[in-house]
């Protein structure tokens, strides 16, 4: 190989995004007669032909209840089921499918383990402890707890978002039941040092919760080399349906949990004085699952590891760094949230334009981005804003895509100044 040839970035290589996008069909409209430039993949991701497919073809030809069917037709829907489990197992690098748990998303699944593994033995004044980065998700689960006298602590960021590590360190104490992390924030794209966080709260005996629903669809993760206990994640934004979301959880911590629902296909028998349940994870899996979604998250998965993370992660942050330099030559424009480990995401504010403004704007450019708190309200506030715009970006993107928000954004500048 040339030495030309071995300096071109892994994108340039092997990452073909023109023949990516054809994937996608909702990319290909107009909207306002404009062509459609997706930037809300933070949101929820578009879904490849083949994820469409996938559901579309258990509906048309395997449907049926799944595990309690003697019929083949169900015992077929209930080996596309589970073999959507081994999918996802094999994705996190989890050590058995018994690990994986799926939930309708990630925040049903933070709220599993708020139910289910802290809540069983809180004791008042026992302590969750989270950065001040998190999604709602990883706010609100907590918060419930507050009956039974949870105190939620708030590990600290800096002005450039990124997490204070001694500050978190400082905060884990005796107190501590679970630390709960995001890995990528949602409305600043920092990246957290997981590997640092866990081994912090594991030399003290704290299980480790990562919330990697911003992080699966852009890195690659391996649950067994980070040694988290929990790790939850949401299959619309890895290009798979709505509907279905998972939570990996360690065998040993499943084991120990009660369920979090009652109902049909978590039990072994029911009495009217007694009940046994499942094993996991069905013990966590009451009543009919999202069968073809859990299919098509199988195929998204299919797709992304087909793609190839590495090659997915190379070009993101190539559009990231363009994206950066090029909305920083706009006038007034300060972007929020720059730390130095950052993936897909990319917030800012106008001096001369409310976010709301800006997005009402762009969208008569065909140009989708989001406006508000993005369920973050604390870390926006934060960082001194009531809400920002927030472009992010998915495999599917362009530097076109880029040109066309730095246009759309100077329209805006030269309408407001
Ligand atoms: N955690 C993070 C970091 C998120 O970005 C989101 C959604 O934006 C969630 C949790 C919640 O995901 P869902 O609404 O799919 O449950």
């Amino acid at each position: 190989m040339s030495s030309q040839a071995r300096a071109q970035p892994v994108a340039a290589a092997g990452f073909d995004v023109l023949k990516v996008r054809a994937d996608f069909p909702c990319l290909q409209q107009e909207i306002h007669g404009r062509p459609l430039v997706f930037l809300d993949t933070a949101a929820s991701a578009q879904k490849p032909n083949v994820v469409i497919e996938a559901q579309a073809d258990v509906l048309r030809h395997s449907y049926a209840n799944i595990h309690r069917g003697v019929y083949s037709l169900s015992q077929r829907a209930t080996e596309l089921h589970e073999a959507a489990r081994a999918r996802v197992q094999r994705f996190l690098n989890a050590a058995s499918h018994r690990e994986i748990v799926f939930t309708r998303n990630a925040t049903e699944a933070l709220n599993l383990v708020a139910q289910s593994f802290v809540r069983p033995d809180l004791r008042p004044g026992d302590e969750v402890l989270i950065t001040g980065m998190e999604h709602h998700a990883n706010i609100v689960p907590w918060q419930l707890l507050a009956d039974a006298g949870l105190k939620l602590v708030v590990a600290p960021i800096s002005d450039a978002g990124e997490l204070l590590l001694p500050e978190f360190e400082r905060l884990l104490s005796e107190r501590t039941r679970l630390v709960s992390v995001t890995w990528v924030a949602n409305a600043l794209g920092t990246i957290n040092p997981v590997e640092r966080i866990v081994e912090l709260a594991h030399a003290r005996g704290i299980p480790v919760l990562l919330d990697a629903a911003q992080a699966v669809q852009h890195i690659p993760v391996d649950v067994q080399a980070v040694d988290c206990d929990f790790l939850v994640f949401s299959g619309h934004k890895l290009y798979g349906p709505s509907g279905i979301g998972v939570l990996y959880g360690k065998a040993a911590r499943l084991e120990a949990m009660p369920p979090y629902q009652g109902g049909g296909d978590m039990i072994l028998s029911v009495s009217y004085a007694h009940t046994e349940f499942q094993d996991i994870p069905h013990k966590f899996e009451a009543g009919t699952p999202a069968i073809e979604a859990a299919v098509g998250l199988g195929a998204a998965i299919d797709y992304v590891t087909g793609l190839g993370l590495d090659a997915i992660a190379a070009h993101e942050a190539d559009l990231l760094a363009y994206a950066t330099r090029a909305l920083q030559q706009i006038p007034g424009l300060q972007v929020v949230g720059t730390a130095r480990e950052k993936c897909s995401v990319l917030s800012f504010v106008l001096d001369c334009a409310h976010p709301h403004d800006i997005g009402t704007l762009l969208d008569l450019d065909g140009i989708a981005i989001r406006t508000g708190q993005h369920c973050a309200q604390p870390a926006i506030e934060r960082l001194g804003h009531h809400a920002t715009a927030r472009a992010s970006i998915g495999l599917y993107n362009t530097e076109a895509d880029i040109d066309a928000l730095v246009a759309s954004l100077r329209r805006v500048v030269a309408m407001f100044s």
